[in-house]
């Protein structure tokens, strides 16, 4: 089966541009015309180097990322930036009570650490909207890091939706902890599409911005770079890089840098143990990571030339218009698909209210779910050479997922089946 006979929908890892793939398989024999492939080259290497700072001048110019931001690429997965952003800003917020608390007491050690472990018992907090399957995770690894009394799980979206995804209630339902100047939260976390259930934040949540707006943290793994984002909104923005990015290998922090020393300082090891607080791994820790150019340890850097090539080629595609070409094409992808599967309201049902569907994982139901009818979509589907369509094993279903390397021609081709299919059925 040739690469040109297939569209891959799988949810990640996802499809790359053929021509990346193409002279990716040229470098990995063969860097640069050095005699070794870029697998083997140092990551400290002057290459290495020129490598990364390509990847964040392309990003940059896609997200109009502001110069009081760093990006950083690391190991960790998505996954790894859940247990990050707890660790990270869990202790900046300690060093600031600390810091604060000594001011008003001066140099007795002893009163401001019972202060602050007082502080921390009844103040330290971490909210969470928890609109699908990974935000849910992400809050379930705050809890384990950090104890379930401090996390506030500020939206459960499956309590308005009879126990399931698939709605985002309206703001006034959340219970955001109060913002107030110098505390509040230690930050606001939400996943900006959520892959396993189709869920989509329209827009950035008006509750959190405006003065003395919380920290946000935002996983955009499975949207990432598909439309435009204000990334000033965010304190942390991250993503995996393998569905609208590059291969599996690397997540990417976009991270504002007053959260960097000497801005912001961490709280060191020893107060975090006197607190009981957890002290993340050094490969996490993001003033390091910051601190090396993401070159702490070793980076695989074939996987940040991948992404680079892939962002590279979308600002040529794209010139001036950027990410505003890419948000379009996206759009209309989804849309015709989404029209299409309304169209035929016997035989589809999208699965996530209409106001939050992604544009992103297109979730839905064949025949109302049953099992025979959806395995014979699903069969019919890959006769045609359209794979990957099926939902992730926790919810079942049909999911297509439309990233950036899924063409326009491919959407087209879902869209032609999923007419013949409701016309035949
Ligand atoms: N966040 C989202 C939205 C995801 O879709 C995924 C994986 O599919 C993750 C996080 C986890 O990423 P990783 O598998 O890289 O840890």
């Amino acid at each position: 089966v040739n690469r040109s006979d297939v569209h891959y929908f799988g949810a990640g890892p996802a499809p790359l541009p053929t021509a990346v793939l193409e002279r990716a398989s040229q470098v990995l024999l063969n860097y640069k015309d050095k005699g070794i492939g870029l697998c083997e080259i140092s990551h400290r290497s002057p290459d290495a180097n020129d490598i990364l700072a390509d990847a964040k001048q392309a990003l940059t110019t896609l997200l109009d990322i502001p110069d009081d931001y760093e990006i950083l690429f690391l190991q960790s997965g998505g996954s790894g930036e859940f247990s990050a952003t707890v660790y990270n800003l869990v202790s900046i917020w300690v060093e600031k009570k600390r810091a604060k608390i000594a001011e008003e007491v001066g140099d007795d050690k002893a009163e401001v650490l019972k202060r602050l472990r007082k502080a921390v018992d009844e103040e330290l907090k971490l909210d969470y909207l928890v609109t699908g399957s990974w935000s849910l995770k992400a809050s379930q690894e705050a809890t384990r890091l950090v104890g379930a009394q401090h996390v506030n799980v500020a939206l459960d979206a499956r309590k308005a939706n009879g126990g399931k995804f698939g709605t985002i209630p309206p703001e006034s339902e959340w219970n955001l902890t109060p913002r107030k100047s110098g505390g509040g939260p230690a930050l606001v976390y939400f996943c900006d599409n959520e892959t396993v259930d189709g869920v989509e934040f329209p827009a950035f949540p008006h509750s959190l911005e405006g003065e003395d707006a919380p920290l946000v943290c935002a996983d955009m793994s499975s949207n990432f770079i598909s439309r435009k984002v204000d990334v000033p909104k965010y304190a942390v923005i991250f993503g995996g890089a393998q569905k609208n990015i590059g291969n599996t290998g690397i997540a990417i922090v976009i991270l504002r840098k007053s959260l960097l020393p000497p801005a912001s300082m961490p709280a060191s090891p020893d107060l975090l143990r006197e607190l009981n607080l957890p002290v993340g791994p050094i490969i996490l820790d993001y003033p390091t990571i910051a601190k090396n150019n993401s070159l702490y340890n070793t980076l695989p850097i074939f996987d940040v030339w991948v992404a680079s090539q892939v962002m590279t080629g979308l600002v040529n595609a794209y010139g001036v218009k950027r990410i505003g070409g890419q948000e379009e094409i996206s759009n209309d992808k989804a849309r015709q698909i989404y029209e299409t599967l309304d169209r035929y309201p016997e035989i589809y049902r999208v699965v996530p209210d209409k106001a939050v569907r992604s544009r992103m994982n297109i979730c839905f139901r064949v025949h109302g779910g049953d099992a025979e009818k959806e395995k014979a979509f699903l069969a019919g589907a890959e006769k045609r050479g359209l794979l990957g369509l099926k939902g992730h094993r926790s919810v079942g279903g049909i999911r297509a997922s439309n990233y950036n390397a899924v063409s326009l021609s491919g959407a087209k081709s879902l869209v032609a089946y999923l007419e013949d299919y409701a016309k035949a059925a």
